[in-house]
């Protein structure tokens, strides 16, 4: 048999594996119960007295540990919640006789309805292994610098102090094993003093911490599963409260997910932070239906773009109205859609540590509406690989020379987080690399196979290679093709957008003669097209402008013979013959950054 007749088999079979691949975890997801949140780390290790472990093979500062006390250790362990560090040794005694952060404290047996308020939470506090720099938040002066195990922490409000000024100001903090050192307190000069509040108030992000006295979990139903969240009531508090919700992978990012998910469980409650690895999207969004009517839940959406329209895909399914508003925190390259919503084009290792300035980032965020658009693809003839689909599309949708990088080996294997974690089908992506002749042949004289009807209204095609549906301004990991002139030819104001290829003059689309300025809220589409592979790397760098072809809210594409990549907010395959339809869905509620990130 010819050589090219080997590679389309050899095409046809790796998307069959992927395709049943993807249909075998969406099986398994199926089948777990209905929507509830679970407890963490709870019922399935109740052994851990609700802490959760972290070894570390060597600390990066002095560490002392919290049971034995003792000389600084090399390696123990950290607990993600409460900070508490233990050496290997005392790990046993550790998780006996020190309980971890409570995430809930309305006891299971009380009635839901029963209005037996709990007071509050108290202070949680941890002694020893400040963080650097830290202040007495009664005196003032330094705390944690001794050298030893020494001053208290709380891993609620993350106030630190020392154990005497606990003690003056009458509250219940625990005595340590030191001694009094109360002369010190004497010789600060006692007007600087500050009072100790006697129950925690959560600190400076309390508006969006869970605190676990508004929290009641029910016993699991069967032994050896987690509890699970039955009830959530809103603390009082003087300014609105806005519960968070963060959702993260932990295998996202080469391990930057696991990371993030660490920062916030020490901050927050760590019920509220959940690691879809473990609970999928819509089990994680019962919590917009435990909190009280008229609280609105604030998602935090850790990872790429994928993860982001995985969760909007949730929200809708599940109905959730008013629908939750999400805002994201990056992982990984890309995520065009994080860039226009100015939360930045990627974390970088300064920006796990910032966990503090997220916080107060999401407290300033507006919320704004994301356009959510329907993909439809009907089969023109019925094939094995060529079954209708439906999809949701946020950021872009496209045709040809656009999807075929989408489908080339590394970005496919970052498009495809649901592979990700699969050795065998990255080598076989890999070794599928030779198939890429093959697809870049399906994207010749796209326009000579492509009838394209844009609002009810045929256009004119140019010669091209490629075709790309917008939704959001930025496309290909940060560039903004379409730019903001209201002129049908020049696609930006920028003197080398002028720099334009020469081809592009001489095809002129039948566009309107101005559009308006594309936004991701308005109900509209831009529709613009590619001459070749080349005039896309041309239009990444700037060096030529987009071909415009049109705005619009309905578009059908008739693929009339031969095969063409395609993909959908990163997900590409091979099309043969069929009609796509493209039509407005609905609006999803996304948060915008007031600081934009991708700038500077
Ligand atoms: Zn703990
Ligand atoms: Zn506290
Ligand atoms: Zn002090
Ligand atoms: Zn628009």
């Amino acid at each position: 048999a010819p050589h090219w007749a080997w590679q389309a088999l050899y095409a046809a079979g790796l998307l069959l594996l992927t395709y049943l691949l993807i249909y075998l975890r969406k099986l398994r997801h199926r089948r777990l119960p209905d929507p509830s949140v679970p407890a963490p780390d709870d019922g399935a290790a109740p052994s851990n007295n609700g802490h959760r472990w972290r070894r570390i093979g060597h600390f990066d500062r002095p560490a002392y540990c919290g049971v034995s006390g003792g000389a600084a250790m090399l390696e123990g362990a950290v607990c993600q919640h409460c900070g508490l560090c233990v050496s290997d040794s005392e790990l046993s005694v550790a998780v006996r006789a020190v309980p971890c952060k409570p995430v809930a404290l309305i006891p299971s047996s009380s009635s839901p309805s029963s209005d037996a308020d709990i007071e509050g939470t108290p202070h949680h506090w941890v002694e020893g292994n400040l963080p650097a720099y830290s202040m007495c938040c009664v005196c003032r002066d330094a705390c944690g610098e001794a050298g030893r195990l020494c001053d208290l922490r709380c891993a609620w409000c993350q106030r630190c102090v020392h154990p005497d000024c606990a003690q003056l100001t009458a509250n219940g903090a625990p005595s340590t094993r030191e001694g009094g050192e109360a002369n010190k307190i004497s010789n600060a000069d006692a007007s600087q003093r500050r009072q100790l509040p006697r129950l925690c108030d959560f600190g400076r992000y309390a508006d969006a911490v869970v605190p676990p006295h508004c929290v009641q979990l029910s016993k699991p139903t069967r032994r050896r599963q987690p509890s699970l969240l039955s009830m959530v009531r809103a603390p009082r508090l003087p300014a609105v409260w806005r519960p968070l919700i963060v959702l993260a992978n932990r295998h996202s990012g080469g391990g930057e997910g696991d990371q993030v998910l660490q920062r916030f469980r020490a901050v927050l409650n760590p019920a509220q932070v959940l690691d879809l690895s473990e609970v999928p999207p819509k089990v994680a969004l019962g919590w917009c239906r435990l909190v009280p009517k008229g609280v609105t839940a604030r998602l935090l959406v850790c990872g790429g773009d994928g993860t982001v329209g995985w969760v909007l895909s949730a929200i809708e399914e599940l109905g959730l109205s008013p629908p939750p508003p999400l805002a994201i925190f990056p992982l990984g390259t890309g995520n065009d859609l994080s860039r226009v919503l100015g939360w930045g084009p990627g974390s970088s290792a300064d920006d796990l540590d910032s966990v503090d300035a997220l916080l107060s980032d999401l407290a300033n965020a507006s919320v704004d509406r994301l356009d959510r658009w329907l993909v439809s693809v009907k089969p023109s003839r019925s094939m094995l690989l060529s079954r209708s689909k439906r999809l949701t599309m946020s950021n872009y949708f496209s045709l040809g020379v656009d999807a075929l990088v989408a489908l080339n080996f590394d970005s496919a294997r970052r498009s495809l987080p649901a592979l990700t974690g699969s050795r065998m089908i990255n080598k076989l992506w890999y070794f599928g690399y030779g198939t890429r002749d093959l697809w870049e042949r399906a994207c010749r004289n796209l326009h000579r196979r492509l009838t394209v009807i844009l609002d009810g209204r045929t256009l004119n095609l140019p010669e091209l290679e490629g075709l790309v549906v917008l939704n959001i301004a930025s496309w290909g990991s940060g560039c903004r093709p379409w730019g903001s002139s209201a002129s049908p030819t020049v696609s930006d104001d920028s003197s080398s957008a002028k720099m334009s290829n020469p081809a592009s003059s001489a095809a002129q689309p039948d566009a309107q003669l101005h559009f308006r300025p594309q936004s991701h809220g308005d109900g509209r589409f831009e529709l613009m097209g590619l001459h070749s592979s080349f005039h896309m790397a041309q239009l990444q760098v700037g060096l030529a402008p987009a071909i415009r072809l049109g705005q619009g809210s309905n578009l059908q594409i008739v693929l009339r013979s031969g095969s063409v990549p395609v993909q959908v907010d990163g997900e590409p395959w091979l099309q043969g013959p069929c009609t796509f339809t493209v039509a407005h869905r609905g609006q999803a509620a996304v948060l915008r950054c007031a600081t934009d990130k991708s700038q500077g």
